[in-house]
């Protein structure tokens, strides 16, 4: 009985594997032609000084919308668009429109907000970003101060020469590089110190249970004071509460994003809210 179950779960198995890839190359497909026809919306989510309770930046965070209405969040595509060697051709069309998006609002009196941007590790790859960074500012009228890069830990741990003079190169413009997701990977603070990042964003899953899980007190604390001896400023990331903001601010950090103040928006509504 035993041994029969077990062959009927391997066939069982089998078909759905098929059809999971059947409709893996089936988002391929729809991805590239996405890709192609620039058929993606930039979501922003405002980044606030936790002291005066003003914007001081907002992050591009990238949808893809379906046709019956729906959206298809970034987890599911990014990786998708980087093993189908399209995520250089996405990834710059989002630099070029960020930084249209904050010289708009720059415009419209928010004189010194700054626009960061999701990074892929493979976005290095072609030895191209710095150019496409400079044209994106150049169109946009944007001088390179207003432009943060959000990176994630591990292509830090990544010691690729190209790589590192690519950052430079990018710092030496003037625009500023983050660490996004900090304390997930397996990076240590005085490693990236090299890179010259100037912000580190501390993931949210030490952030979320600040106020009911004493444990992440003393590691946030230490995230925080540990950056700022290094000159680094400190963005927590998904603050949902009033209680864990005061509890942040009294660590020392000055910069926090999350529910609490708002979830990503559109250009609409976040044009609209920074009106106000
Ligand atoms: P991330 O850069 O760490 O962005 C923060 C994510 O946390 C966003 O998810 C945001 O919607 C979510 N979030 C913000 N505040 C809260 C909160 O208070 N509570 C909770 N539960 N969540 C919050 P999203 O938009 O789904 O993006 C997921 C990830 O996709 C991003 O993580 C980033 O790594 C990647 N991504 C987004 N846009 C781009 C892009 O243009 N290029 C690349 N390469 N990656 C992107
Ligand atoms: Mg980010
Ligand atoms: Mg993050
Ligand atoms: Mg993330």
């Amino acid at each position: 009985k035993a041994k029969s179950d077990g062959r009927n779960t391997y066939c069982f198995y089998a078909p759905e594997q098929d059809a999971h890839s059947e409709e893996r190359f089936t988002l391929l497909q729809k991805l590239r032609s996405a890709v192609a026809n620039k058929d993606f919306e930039l979501y922003y989510q405002p980044i606030i000084d936790l002291h005066t309770g003003r914007t001081a930046s907002v992050e591009a965070l990238l949808r893809w919308p379906q046709s019956d209405g729906s959206m298809i969040g970034p987890d599911k595509f990014i990786p998708l668009a980087e093993s189908a060697g399209v995520i250089n051709t996405l990834g710059s069309w989002v630099i070029a429109q960020a930084c249209l998006f904050c010289a708009s609002q720059r415009e419209r009196g928010h004189s010194d907000l700054r626009i960061a941007v999701n990074i892929s590790a493979l976005q290095f790859n072609d030895g191209m970003l710095k150019s496409y960074v400079e044209e994106a500012l150049a169109t946009a009228k944007l001088p390179p101060e207003a432009l943060e890069l959000e990176l994630t830990e591990s292509l830090f741990l990544n010691e690729s020469s190209a790589i590192l003079q690519q950052l430079s190169a990018l710092t030496d413009m003037g625009i500023t590089i983050s660490i996004d997701d900090f304390g997930t990977g397996y990076s240590n603070l005085a490693y990236l110190r090299k890179f010259n990042a100037s912000t580190l964003k501390i993931d949210r899953s030490f952030i979320h249970p600040l106020t009911s899980d004493d444990n992440d007190v003393p590691l946030v604390q230490a995230m925080i004071t540990m950056a700022s001896s290094l000159g680094m400023h400190t963005i927590a990331e998904g603050i949902e509460d009033e209680a864990t903001k005061q509890m942040l601010i009294e660590m020392g950090c000055q910069l926090g994003q999350g529910y609490h103040w708002s979830k990503p928006l559109n250009e609409q509504e976040i044009t609209d809210k920074l009106r106000n």
